[in-house]
């Protein structure tokens, strides 16, 4: 059942020392090997503390409208799914330092997708790629993206990071059926110093031109109307069927 946000005061900030030990935390789960896109909220509660749980609690439940935001409902909390590909050893080169993406989690009928899509894009760029920075990401790992964003990017701004960063029940990457795609070129574009050039990339001209032929949408436009920012690297699959 989904327990309704809309029932409880809006959250309007957490507390700010509780979100100083974020960082620590999930770099320590990073180091465990913990923090994968698959990760379950009982594997991550034992890492966390009182106040820290709380607020993961309330981040499941935050609701993009009570902060101005329209993104649509993408589903009730689904356990995550059996037939996820695991995509590793994806590789770019930013300022001549080669860096190795960590392990991806794509449902397998989007994995065909995209491999489709992927040669499609070859055969007119050769020696380029489209590379999978995200997809698939079980709730807990969603709430982890949200603290990310909220506390290294966003000051602890809920309002400015849910336009960027949705809730698990608001997430296009939770649910596996219609999972998106963040996509990332072989030059390491979008990066977190420059999301924008992602829009100047060849990757992202060829995306708005031939995306839809095999069922990839751009999701959040500039301009949307749902109030998202625009994340031109963020590619919905949406099968006709
Ligand atoms: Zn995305």
């Amino acid at each position: 059942m989904v327990t309704g946000p809309e029932d409880g005061p809006v959250v309007t900030s957490f507390d700010e020392s509780t979100l100083k030990t974020f960082p620590a935390t999930l770099e320590l789960l990073e180091a465990r090997g913990i923090l994968t896109p698959t990760v379950t909220l009982d594997q991550l509660r034992p890492f966390l503390t009182t106040a820290q749980r709380a607020v993961a609690d309330q981040i499941m439940n935050l609701d993009p409208r009570d902060y101005g935001v329209h993104t649509p409902y993408a589903g009730d909390l689904e356990p995550v799914p059996a037939n996820l590909v695991k995509v590793v050893g994806q590789q770019y080169t930013e300022h001549g330092q080669q860096h190795t993406i960590g392990e991806k989690y794509v449902p397998r009928h989007i994995f065909v997708a995209y491999v489709r899509m992927n040669a499609a894009f070859m055969a007119e760029h050769r020696k380029r790629r489209l590379l999978i920075q995200s997809c698939y990401r079980s709730p807990a790992y969603q709430v982890v993206v949200f603290i990310d964003w909220l506390v290294s990017f966003y000051a602890g701004n809920i309002a400015k990071t849910i336009r960027h960063a949705s809730p698990p029940r608001y997430s296009q990457h939770t649910i596996a059926s219609k999972a998106a795609i963040d996509f990332r070129n072989i030059d390491g574009s979008p990066s977190s110093g420059n999301l924008e050039g992602f829009k100047d990339t060849v990757e992202y001209a060829w995306l708005r031109q031939h995306g839809e032929e095999f069922s990839f949408y751009e999701s959040w436009p500039e301009g949307n109307k749902y109030g998202m920012r625009a994340e031109p690297w963020h590619w919905q699959y949406r099968s006709s069927t």
